[in-house]
């Protein structure tokens, strides 16, 4: 128990961009009978296998492999790349300058550190972000992610893309993210609950139903926002409680969330991924797929791909891969993941490791997992004809490169998973109006938005003649554009 504690104790001292030296504390040999209870005891340490990014030699030779470091190397640059491809869409269209300015800028950049009662009666002050990047065309809106790679950045760049997604599905809201930096394996569910109750008091009136309105993202879901919506309508006076429904969305059903909700995101790749392939001649039935990424995205785009009769042959997640080329079922594997918190250990499939993962052959790759994956090292080794990017940010610019030049064809993340806002605003709507729609509704409305959307891309694709990932970029600073044009700048 004291070799236990000491090293809970290094690794709490630990910064994650520190040397190599200190990360090699956070590395087991995967498969060494004993070590599984260490690494949980040690809380951190199963973010660390089966992954290609670290090279640090081991006894037998070989590599050291760490997921974890590699989402911590990678991420900062997300905030690059999402402006970048601002100037790569402006190289096209000459987009007014000041506009751009703004755009270039967040609106507000909210940093909260908050105190929590622990378990064992001790304090922690954790730290908590909301990013509003623009509302000029509504709400400010955008998922709460709850990761230990989460810092100003990377929350930057995600509300940076909402404004983007927003813009491109045509609806009234503006782009915002947020989040806290943790690790929710380290933390009870009541320790998550006070959590998410005193970051929202924390925020205060930075978030409102109809000033800036969070949803679930990575780590949060309906349990959590409904705690977030509590504690907010709690907060303000009793005869305005009930106008505050829709300070969140992707709620549950019962607390007012909408139908169709929990399942957007992957419906609306899946309407995307359908209309792609009736473009493009390919047969989603038999057609092959793998997922990066079996949390709420991977795994309901997975098990609603499975009505077009595709077959799903490998999928890693954080605990690692797995691949059976006689297809997986994505409802037993969901089922799995829900016990067992990952797809590692799944006995209907062979384990596999992140290069063979990336270099299976399948018609189409669905990253629905962190940003940043598909890069130079894994754009290469993709063997498919189509990305669609559940994700947000999957690909970065070099990766990007390498798919345009490999004819891989891309649905970009800001429009392939705008179905999850797209729905976020049919929840928001149904909550003013006190309506209830029927998961029919929800569909036919998603789908109508959807490919609405999609067809505004494949417009800008081929008048501009540019890679569909631009083309998006484009539809978004076109609508921003018109507005600011209209409305001007106050005073
Ligand atoms: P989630 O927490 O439900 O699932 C995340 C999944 O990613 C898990 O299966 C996890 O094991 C896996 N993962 C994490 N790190 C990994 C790694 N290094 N390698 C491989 N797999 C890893 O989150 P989610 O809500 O499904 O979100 C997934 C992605 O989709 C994120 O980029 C998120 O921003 C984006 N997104 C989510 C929504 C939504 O409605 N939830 C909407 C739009 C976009």
């Amino acid at each position: 128990m004291k070799n236990i504690d000491q090293k809970k104790r290094n690794l709490d001292d630990l910064n994650p961009l520190d040397t190599r030296k200190e990360w090699k504390l956070l590395y087991y040999k995967p498969g060494k009978p004993g070590l599984e209870e260490g690494y949980k005891l040690a809380g951190i340490c199963r973010h660390c296998e089966l992954k290609d990014m670290c090279s640090l030699p081991k006894p037998e030779g070989g590599v050291w492999r760490c997921s974890y470091y590699r989402a911590f190397q990678k991420k900062s640059n997300l905030y690059n790349h999402v402006l970048e491809q601002l100037e790569k869409a402006k190289d096209v269209v000459p987009f007014d300058d000041d506009i751009c300015k703004i755009l270039t800028e967040t609106m507000n950049e909210i940093v909260v550190h908050f105190p929590v009662k622990m378990k064992d009666g001790r304090v922690k002050v954790l730290t908590g972000y909301r990013v509003q990047h623009n509302n000029v065309l509504g709400p400010f809106k955008g998922g709460l992610r709850f990761h230990p790679a989460v810092d100003i950045d990377e929350i930057k760049a995600l509300a940076t893309l909402m404004t983007w997604k927003t813009a491109i599905a045509n609806i009234p809201f503006g782009g915002a993210k947020g989040g806290i930096q943790l690790d929710p394996a380290d933390f009870t569910r009541e320790e998550i609950e006070r959590i998410s109750r005193r970051f929202t008091y924390a925020l205060g009136n930075n978030i409102g139903p109809e000033y800036d309105i969070p949803a679930p993202d990575v780590n949060t879901n309906s349990q959590i926002m409904a705690w977030i919506q509590d504690t907010y309508m709690s907060t303000v006076a009793p005869n305005e409680r009930n106008r505050c429904v829709h300070v969140v969305t992707g709620k549950p059903i019962e607390s007012g969330g909408s139908q169709g909700r929990e399942k957007a995101t992957g419906q609306g790749v899946v309407f995307l991924i359908e209309k792609w392939a009736s473009d493009h001649g390919m047969n989603l039935q038999g057609a092959t797929y793998t997922v990066q990424g079996f949390g709420n995205v991977g795994s309901w785009t997975a098990r609603l791909m499975k009505k077009h009769g595709s077959k799903l042959i490998a999928v890693e997640d954080v605990t690692g891969a797995i691949l059976n080329k006689e297809g997986i079922d994505p409802d037993d594997l969901a089922a799995y993941v829900k016990v067992h918190g990952g797809v590692r250990g799944y006995l209907k499939a062979e384990p596999i490791d992140h290069v063979t993962f990336f270099t299976t052959k399948a018609d189409i790759f669905i990253p629905c997992a962190l940003e940043n994956q598909i890069t130079d090292a894994t754009a290469e080794l993709l063997d498919v004809r189509l990305v669609a990017e559940g994700a947000n940010g999957p690909t970065d610019p070099q990766g990007d490169k390498i798919l345009q030049r490999r004819n891989i064809a891309v649905i970009p993340d800001i429009l392939c998973n705008s179905g999850g806002v797209i729905v976020s605003y049919f929840e928001w709507l149904q909550n003013k109006r006190s309506e209830f729609w029927d998961l029919e509704e929800v569909d036919a409305k998603l789908r109508k938005t959807i490919i609405a959307a999609y067809k505004r891309v494949f417009e800008a694709a081929e008048r501009y003649k540019v890679d569909w990932r631009t083309a998006a970029q484009i539809v978004a600073l076109s609508r921003l554009e018109i507005v600011y044009k209209e409305r001007g700048i106050f005073p």
